[in-house]
């Protein structure tokens, strides 16, 4: 017996690792990563790690996880090819490995823009515990920083730094923050904020090319001509899939590596998952590629059964969190295609939860601070119990006794 191989080690590989030895899956399981570092958490790069030289990374599991649970972890390798015919892979130190079955959790990558002077130092992007590390360093040596882009990662390390006393300008190339990922009301809420503790925020404005001294990077100047200082520049304009290995074997790739509900690929004996899957949503019918924690934890779950005989579909509720300064923002459904809502709590007081309907549908909830209306929002949407707008008026209480 080959087992299982899985190459990528993030969240969603070292989840399959897990739920295939849960599950009862009792073959080889190898789980392949081209990072020398024990699995860590991502989340808390953006949110805490960067501003605290002290910080220690967050493991996903202890070390004695991997020995305990039989699951040969394998650090610093590289997967250079896939044998989709013969089951077997091409590693980066030259050895060769067979499968059984394969599992492509190999997450994606900062997308970087063709920018003249983006090769000086200083100029990073953040998506590795390696990042974190070099853009911590960078930090301390930095008083201006310039981020490109107004997303989550973005506005998240706009956050993180200006509480560690940075100055930061955030430039976004479209008018509004946060894309079409939220709603405007959260955008403009998250603007104010942030523009409060004094984070300079241009938006409908894009950077022409970055300046430097001595390889060193030293100003972004604006498409108009402004010169913004910065002796760091973070590139957050969003990632692109890892499809390439995929690719090159001959598997479907539509925005990621396309799955079925069970999370095969094109070639059923490789599965896909987390970051680099696209898929048709069971909620909307439309095609997605999500990047969220939970996202790369249920595929993860799901591909363990499907493995071991299983032939569940995903129907996962999608939810996603993000911090950014003093706002605690979380998500559960998807809002797009609402065209009505119901808003609880206060705007003004920093506390407040839209419920966003397609006609009398609820489609999904965003909250600021209000972690019971999120908890509850996952319960009802995951029961597929679709509350009227009158009876999400009524507040959590009303919604608790509906729900009962
Ligand atoms: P990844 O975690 O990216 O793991 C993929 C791994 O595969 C990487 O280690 C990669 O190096 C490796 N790999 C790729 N190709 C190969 C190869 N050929 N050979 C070997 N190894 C390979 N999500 C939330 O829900 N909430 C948050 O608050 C949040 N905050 C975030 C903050 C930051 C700074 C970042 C970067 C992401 C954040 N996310 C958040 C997104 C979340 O971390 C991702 O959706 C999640 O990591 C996806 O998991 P994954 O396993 O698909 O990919």
């Amino acid at each position: 017996k080959n087992g299982v191989v899985i190459v990528g080690a993030g969240h969603a590989g070292v989840q399959a690792a897990a739920s295939l030895r849960e599950d009862g899956y009792d073959g080889p399981v190898i789980l392949i990563s081209d990072e020398d570092e024990l699995p860590y958490h991502k989340p808390p790069l953006s949110k805490t790690f960067i501003k605290d030289q002290e910080a220690k990374p967050q493991p996903l599991r202890g070390e004695a996880f991997y020995t305990g649970s039989a699951i040969d972890y394998r650090p610093g390798v590289c997967i250079d090819r896939i044998d989709a015919g013969g089951r077997r892979l091409e590693l980066s130190d030259g050895a060769t490995l067979p499968f059984d079955r394969l599992i492509l959790a190999t997450g994606s990558r900062p997308r970087i823009p063709s920018l003249p002077g983006s090769d000086f130092s200083g100029v990073v992007s953040l998506r590795s515990l390696a990042d974190a590390r070099l853009i911590r360093e960078l930090s301390a040596q930095s008083e201006d920083v310039v981020i490109l882009g107004g997303g989550f990662i973005g506005l998240e390390i706009a956050a993180t730094l200006t509480a560690a006393g940075r100055k930061v300008t955030v430039v976004e190339a479209v008018d509004r923050l946060l894309g079409r990922a939220v709603a405007p009301i959260i955008a403009s809420h998250v603007r104010q904020r942030l523009e409060a503790t004094g984070v300079r925020i241009l938006s409908g404005i894009t950077i022409a090319r970055l300046e430097g001294g001595n390889g060193h990077v030293s100003a972004a100047i604006t498409a108009s001509g402004e010169r913004l200082p910065a002796q760091m520049v973070i590139i957050g304009i969003g990632v692109v899939p890892n499809v390439e290995l995929a690719q090159a074997a001959g598997i479907t790739v539509a925005n990621g590596i396309r799955v079925d509900q069970q999370m095969r690929t094109s070639v059923p004996e490789i599965l896909a998952i987390g970051d680099a899957a696209s898929y048709r949503h069971w909620l909307t019918g439309g095609d997605v590629r999500l990047e969220s924690v939970q996202n790369a934890t249920d595929q993860a779950r799901l591909a363990a059964r499907t493995i071991l005989g299983h032939a569940d579909a995903f129907t996962a509720v999608p939810w996603f969190w993000s911090d950014i300064g003093d706002i605690k923002l979380q998500m559960v459904g998807l809002i797009s295609g609402g065209d009505s809502h119901v808003v609880l709590g206060d705007v003004n007081e920093n506390r407040f939860s839209i419920y966003h309907y397609a006609g009398n549908r609820l489609l999904g909830i965003e909250s600021v601070n209000r972690p019971g209306d999120h908890m509850l929002g996952r319960k009802m949407l995951g029961a597929g119990f679709s509350p009227t707008p009158q009876t999400v008026a009524t507040g959590p209480d009303g919604l608790k006794a509906a729900l009962a």
